[in-house]
């Protein structure tokens, strides 16, 4: 790594920064069962893109329960141990945190209100204009050969911050988080993220919790203890 990069965070959320997929658990609370289907659409057969997959699924919930999901994610979503913590350390050593996420604005955003100050959130915006829960798309990729067909770019997200002047660090979990694997300097991964990226023969450190992401960071000195 270079000395004179500055280090520079993108985390998923969703099964990252929470312990477990929220999606999915807003699914198992408020969807009814086909969306299992949809769910092994996007993430086992790789039929439909995620984009679609993602729209899909809210398209089985009515907007009415807007509420109600936020409610029940403030109360049921645990983030992973260490985040708080590697936060603080983010914050003190001025490397920015941003979270990327192909989830939506109203479930993200009230999972994270303590931290907003010290994150940047880029996710796409939920809409309960109509009578099922639709999706404002905000990150749509412009002009990316890599992703295909998703509904926030991460990539393009990452190229805001030039390859020759930061040091990128991507931590995920899943799929959504394979493609940006391809243009970030270091990967950390855990869940299915590390089965895809042996596949493409992609490194990665794998990961538990934040504690280890920064020990790891201090480590390799991109964060200085
Ligand atoms: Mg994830
Ligand atoms: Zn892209």
């Amino acid at each position: 790594m270079i000395q004179n990069q500055k280090t520079v965070i993108f985390s998923d959320f969703d099964g990252t920064i929470t312990k477990r997929d929220v999606i999915v658990m807003i699914m198992e609370k408020f969807a009814p069962p086909p969306w299992e289907i949809i769910k092994d659409k996007i993430l086992y057969e790789r039929s439909i893109t995620l984009k679609e997959g993602v729209e899909k699924l809210f398209k089985l919930i009515e907007s009415k329960k807007k509420q109600e999901i936020i409610e029940f994610v403030k109360h049921e979503v645990k983030l992973r141990e260490g985040f708080k913590d590697f936060l603080d350390l983010c914050n003190s050593k001025n490397i920015d945190f941003n979270v990327v996420s192909g989830g939506l604005d109203f479930f993200v955003e009230p999972v994270l209100e303590s931290f907003k100050d010290k994150i940047k959130i880029f996710c796409n915006k939920g809409n309960f204009a109509s009578e099922k829960i639709s999706i404002d798309y905000k990150y749509l990729p412009k002009n990316c050969m890599l992703c295909g067909d998703c509904g926030c770019c991460k990539i393009e997200i990452i190229e805001n911050y030039p390859k020759h002047a930061y040091t990128r660090i991507l931590i995920g979990d899943s799929l959504t988080d394979l493609a940006a694997s391809k243009v970030v300097d270091l990967v950390f991964a855990r869940g299915d993220l590390i089965k895809y990226l042996k596949e493409e023969n992609i490194s990665y450190i794998p990961y538990n919790n934040f504690f280890e992401v920064k020990e790891q960071l201090i480590h390799n000195q991109l964060i200085k203890n």
